[in-house]
């Protein structure tokens, strides 16, 4: 007989697992199937967020961050550092050692919650039936009143510049570099491409990041992404847009890119190349003959504003649907479907999804840009105010950088805010809570904040959004 659960969860990334333990936490008996593999062969819970993304890459920046700032910016404080030495196998160690405790942790809540781990493939075949596979190629049929489907996403791969995991690699095998590459290309001037554009250049690296639209950072609002690129080129960070790559070929002198800017066929040859041009859903595979279950044409489980498939009591989370690719919109759409399926009121609140760019300075949004909010035709008003004449940020020698915030004119509601600076993403954490309760400006304006933080650059945003800021000159 095949063993039942209530839930069956594939896939134990941020969307999976936190929808597999909040179910349990409802009585429900549940599994959840994930099948990641580490280049060492081990398995471990936590997808690509803990495994390859998330975790790491935030380790690294922190390391790197520190190198950096201890080569070039302790002097100004008085300190003298001389002999500052990279020891690139130890920040490889730490962060490893850091990805370990936290997939580790995942088994312990599971154990904690009753969630039944299941290293290895799933399937869903309909009728509620799920094909198990084991590391070894057992196969056997579970069943399960309910299906969440999590299975993430991977890598985009170009066919101009196909990977080689030596020299042409993705974004895990770029966390993995076991030595400094001296010339470092990046296809893709996106999230990750600055990410470990910045990792690799403050530990050495010349970066150079092609890019193929012409506008920087277009998801972002436009002031933030412009004050973004001058803070990246001051850093040496060569960013080319209106970049078309056409091929990349690996040899024993590096990889060489061929590439078209403003017209003009150029090659450039680099140590190692990161492809970095989005990411595409894992649904290839996932599914049986005939399970009903809809994926559109870029590979995307089709579902609803709930996470559900047209197919009953088949849900799907996370990077595998439609929305933005963020471990965070992925466990609160998890822990969304497991409170539905326990018959709860649950909802994600599409509108407030922060995003978190984790260079430096750090950049981070929530809502409406002002251009979404001109396009939506709103009657708008726009506070800023800028990190320079902050004590905080002073103190901390990054005061470069401002908060925007933009509000509807009508009811002084906050509709969109932009941060870029220190702590950026630390900071927007305000803005989102206030978003979620419908804040207004005045709201933020007639809120205490601590002297000196850097949160007070918010507060003067909103009195400046009125005219009224304080320590800014009110245009
Ligand atoms: P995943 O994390 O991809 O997990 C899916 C899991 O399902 C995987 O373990 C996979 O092996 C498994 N699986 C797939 N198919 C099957 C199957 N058939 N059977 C069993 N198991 C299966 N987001 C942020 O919010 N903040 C960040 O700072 C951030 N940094 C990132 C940095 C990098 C370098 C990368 C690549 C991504 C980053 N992301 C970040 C994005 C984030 O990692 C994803 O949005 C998030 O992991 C999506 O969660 P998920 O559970 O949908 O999918
Ligand atoms: P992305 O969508 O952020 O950026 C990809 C970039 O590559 C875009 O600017 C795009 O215009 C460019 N591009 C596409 N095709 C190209 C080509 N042929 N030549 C040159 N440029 C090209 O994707 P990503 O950086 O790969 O990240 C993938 C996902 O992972 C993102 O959706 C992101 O949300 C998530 N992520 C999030 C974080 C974070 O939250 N801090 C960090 C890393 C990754």
């Amino acid at each position: 007989m095949s063993e039942s659960f209530d839930v069956i969860v594939i896939g134990g990334g941020p969307g999976g697992y936190p929808a597999a333990i909040r179910a349990a936490q409802h009585g429900l008996r549940t599994a959840c199937i994930d099948d990641w593999q580490n280049y060492d062969g081990s398995r471990a819970f936590g997808g690509t967020c803990l495994n390859a993304g998330c975790i790491p890459s935030k380790a690294l920046l922190e390391s790197s961050e520190l190198f950096h700032r201890a080569q070039h910016e302790f002097e100004v404080h008085g300190i003298r550092a001389a002999g500052v030495e990279l020891d690139l196998g130890q920040m490889q160690q730490r962060k490893a050692g850091i990805v370990k405790q936290l997939t580790g942790g995942i088994g312990q809540l599971f154990k904690a919650n009753k969630v039944t781990g299941m290293q290895g493939r799933g399937r869903y075949l309909g009728d509620g039936q799920v094909e198990f596979t084991d590391p070894d190629g057992n196969a056997q049929t579970l069943t399960a009143t309910h299906v969440v489907l999590a299975a993430g996403s991977r890598p985009i791969e170009l066919k101009s510049a196909p990977f080689d995991e030596k020299q042409i690699v993705d974004s895990w095998r770029a966390l993995e570099f076991d030595a400094v590459p001296a010339r470092l290309g990046v296809i893709g001037a996106g999230v990750i491409g600055l990410e470990l554009g910045s990792v690799w250049k403050r530990l050495g690296a010349e970066v150079t990041i092609l890019e193929a639209m012409d506008s920087f950072l277009w998801m972002a609002d436009a002031q933030i992404a412009r004050e973004a690129q001058r803070q990246f080129k001051r850093q040496g960070l060569d960013i080319r847009l209106g970049a078309k790559v056409q091929g990349a070929s690996a040899g024993k002198d590096g990889v060489t890119v061929r590439f078209e800017e403003k017209g003009e066929v150029q090659e450039l040859t680099f140590d190692k190349l990161i492809v970095c041009v989005g990411r595409r859903p894992s649904s290839e595979g996932l599914l049986g003959e005939g399970t009903g279950v809809e994926i559109d044409e870029r590979g995307f489980v089709k579902v609803d504003h709930e996470c559900r498939t047209g197919v009953k009591n088949v849900w799907a989370v996370g990077d595998l649907v439609r929305g933005p690719m963020l471990a965070h919109k992925a466990t609160e759409e998890g822990v969304m479907v497991a409170d539905l399926i326990a018959g709860k009121i649950a909802e994600v609140n599409y509108e407030v999804i922060p995003s978190v760019i984790y260079t430096a300075p750090e950049i981070a949004w929530v809502g409406k840009t002002e251009a979404q909010a001109k396009e939506a035709g709103i009657d708008y008003k726009v506070g800023t105010f800028p990190f320079a004449p902050n004590g905080r940020a002073k103190a901390l020698e990054q005061a470069a950088g401002m908060v925007k915030l933009v509000a509807n004119r009508r009811d002084d509601s906050i509709i969109g805010a932009h941060v870029i600076g220190p702590m950026a993403g630390e900071l927007i954490g305000e803005l989102v809570v206030a978003m979620e309760f419908q804040a207004s400006i005045e709201d933020i304006q007639r809120t205490v904040h601590a002297h000196p933080t850097l949160s007070e650059a918010i507060h003067e945003a909103a009195l400046a959004a009125d005219g009224k800021a304080i320590h800014g000159i009110n245009k």
